[in-house]
């Protein structure tokens, strides 16, 4: 493909990115697809010779897009929103045409200065601690997923524990131990396994049974009876906004902690954490200066094509220190000056995408402002959804509210409710996902989709009430 031909074909493949939004409305949320209907749909091997590039726009229509969920419809209310807008996929799209790998600062200074540049915007915007900041001891990178952060924050919390030890000799069997709340997100025992830690390092302790947050005093009893019996506390883990329910652990009340036991504090604010560009959401992350690492993900709520996920600490040293390995090949001027940040030593992989421009490019076109103003309808949707729930007696919430998350049930029992959330999700009109609490099964509906509006609330519920009728 030329690049005449690539400017050609490239404005039918926007053309049919705006297309395809213009079509989700007609489009069941959920792909009805059965497993094999795609794979059976294309040839077992690739062509030999090369097609016209309008062929794999005619198998996106035809086969591909039955077989999506369509995580940009407006009725998207399933897990979290992944947020594609506009804006970010431009950004995403020059990033790929720009094509540089910025595994060191010297492999393309931009890819690295305008990621601290915009990972410092965000720590102002966000009001995050200071120590944060690029020019100070800690900084920002940013990860593909808050998986890949929480591990990566792992492995420096075990770095500094042990001195450097870890990195060397690895770690001894049953010696560390993990703190998380029951509600904690998987990536926490995921990192656990990954880091060498096993299952069993990870503590999972309860919660009170109306927020759904850690119980701080079961906290204090497990990590006392863990330090008696001789382990060592390594993280506290604590959710700001859980999957779940977006329970809220208390930042303050867990930093305390993990201070009194030199153990690391990691806050895993993936999906909530942005809703603090609006000075009134900032309050659920009190404490947030206690931390040792904070990661919030960008690609859920805040209108960031995945994947984005952004990871400050408040000292760098232990990361560094944790992942610096400095082959030969790598070398240059710039690094052994010690005047510049390698990504590459910030997280598991060497090779990285410039990901921070498409997130420099929301910040930038939508502003603050404009980034508050569709958190705020987020949360504005969710309490009128909540208002709908609490005004139809068959219904219940099981938690109240938080931010844009709405947890609720038929009164009637799980089977009912499951059962009214499958025929709403088997409809085509919604799609929503479902948890427990307390044991009880609960259907979710969180909103802050780019493109959800009242309307599209006020579609879905009535689409519950039908599928509720006995
Ligand atoms: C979504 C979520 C994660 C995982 O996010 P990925 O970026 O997909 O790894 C972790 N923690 C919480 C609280 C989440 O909501």
């Amino acid at each position: 493909m030329s690049p005449e031909e690539f400017r050609q074909h490239g404005h039918a493949a926007i053309d049919w990115i705006a297309d395809y939004w213009a079509s989700l409305e007609e489009l069941p949320v959920r792909s009805p697809a059965q497993p094999g209907d795609v794979r059976r749909a294309l040839p077992p091997t690739a062509p030999d010779a090369g097609e016209p590039f309008d062929a794999l726009l005619d198998d996106l229509d035809a086969i591909v897009v039955p077989g999506l969920t369509h995580w940009q419809h407006p009725r998207f209310f399933a897990y979290f929103p992944a947020n594609s807008s506009p804006v970010a996929i431009l950004g995403d799209l020059l990033s790929s045409g720009i094509g540089a790998q910025g595994m060191l600062w010297a492999t393309s200074p931009a890819l690295t200065e305008v990621e601290q540049v915009v990972l410092d915007w965000l720590v102002r915007a966000l009001d995050l601690p200071e120590t944060f900041l690029s020019d100070g001891p800690g900084g920002g990178v940013i990860q593909d997923t808050a998986s890949t952060a929480t591990f990566t924050a792992l492995v420096a919390a075990l770095h500094r524990a042990s001195g450097g030890e870890a990195r060397i000799t690895g770690v001894s069997a049953g010696e560390w131990r993990v703190y998380g709340s029951s509600q904690a997100h998987s990536s926490l025992v995921k990192a656990a396994i990954m880091a060498g830690l096993g299952e069993e390092a990870v503590r999972l302790v309860g919660v009170d049974p109306h927020t759904q947050s850690m119980d701080v005093d079961a906290l204090r009893d497990v990590v006392a009876q863990d330090v008696a019996a001789g382990l060592r506390p390594l993280m506290v883990h604590a959710c700001a906004g859980s999957t779940s329910t977006g329970a809220m652990d208390d930042i303050v009340a867990l930093g305390e902690v993990a201070r009194e036991h030199g153990a690391w504090l990691h806050v895993d604010a993936a999906w909530a954490g942005v809703a603090a560009v609006c000075p009134e959401h900032r309050q659920h992350l009190a404490g947030v200066e206690l931390a040792d690492s904070f990661v919030t993900n960008p690609h859920k709520w805040l209108l960031t094509t995945f994947d984005c996920s952004t990871l400050w600490v408040r000292d760098r040293t232990p990361l560094v220190g944790a992942l610096s390995i400095l082959p030969e090949y790598l070398r240059n001027r710039a690094s052994d000056s010690d005047e510049v940040v390698d990504y590459r030593d910030w997280h598991p992989q060497l090779g990285r995408r410039f990901r921070a421009l498409k997130l420099w490019a929301v910040l930038r076109t939508y502003g603050l402002d404009g980034l508050r103003a569709h958190i705020r309808d987020g949360v504005e949707l969710a309490s009128y959804a909540a208002d709908l729930v609490r005004a139809d007696d068959r219904f219940e919430l099981l938690t109240e509210p938080v931010l844009s998350l709405v947890v609720f049930r038929l009164r009637a029992g799980d089977e009912a409710t499951m059962a009214a959330m499958e025929a709403v999700n088997d409809s085509g009109v919604a799609y929503l996902s479902h948890t427990t609490v307390e044991g009880r099964m609960a259907m979710r509906i969180a909103v802050g989709g780019w493109r959800t509006s009242r309307s599209d609330v006020e579609r879905t519920w009535r689409a519950l009430q039908e599928a509720a009728e006995p």
